[in-house]
């Protein structure tokens, strides 16, 4: 095992990852132009907005990500919300469309 397995081992261990993954959402994007797939992280616990009702206070989430794809680089629009506990409720996408992710793993 030369260096570079070591190295790689040391950077992807199990154990780390998933405690930093805790807070973590996956999605998957297809682009509309050129078909390239890309996987997105979303750190549910800072990068959700919170969006307040008139009534008592934070009424749920949203999150608005711009996705680029490494092929033809044009910007793909997600946009999605989420209840008070920061379940999402409803997704959007504009110029691409969402996939599972066994579309995106057969898709690489
Ligand atoms: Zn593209």
């Amino acid at each position: 095992m030369g260096w570079w397995d070591k190295l790689k081992g040391a950077l992807g261990g199990g154990g780390a990852a998933a405690n930093g993954d805790r807070n973590a959402l996956y999605f998957y994007v297809r682009c509309e132009r050129c078909a390239d797939v890309v996987r997105v992280r979303v750190n549910t616990a800072n990068e959700l907005q919170q969006e307040f009702a008139e009534a008592d206070g934070v009424d749920g989430y949203s999150l608005r990500k711009t996705v680029v794809d490494a092929r033809c680089f044009r910007p793909i629009q997600v946009m999605m919300r989420f209840d008070g506990r920061r379940r999402e409720t409803a997704r959007e996408i504009q110029d691409g469309r969402f996939i599972t992710a066994d579309e995106f793993e057969a898709a690489r």
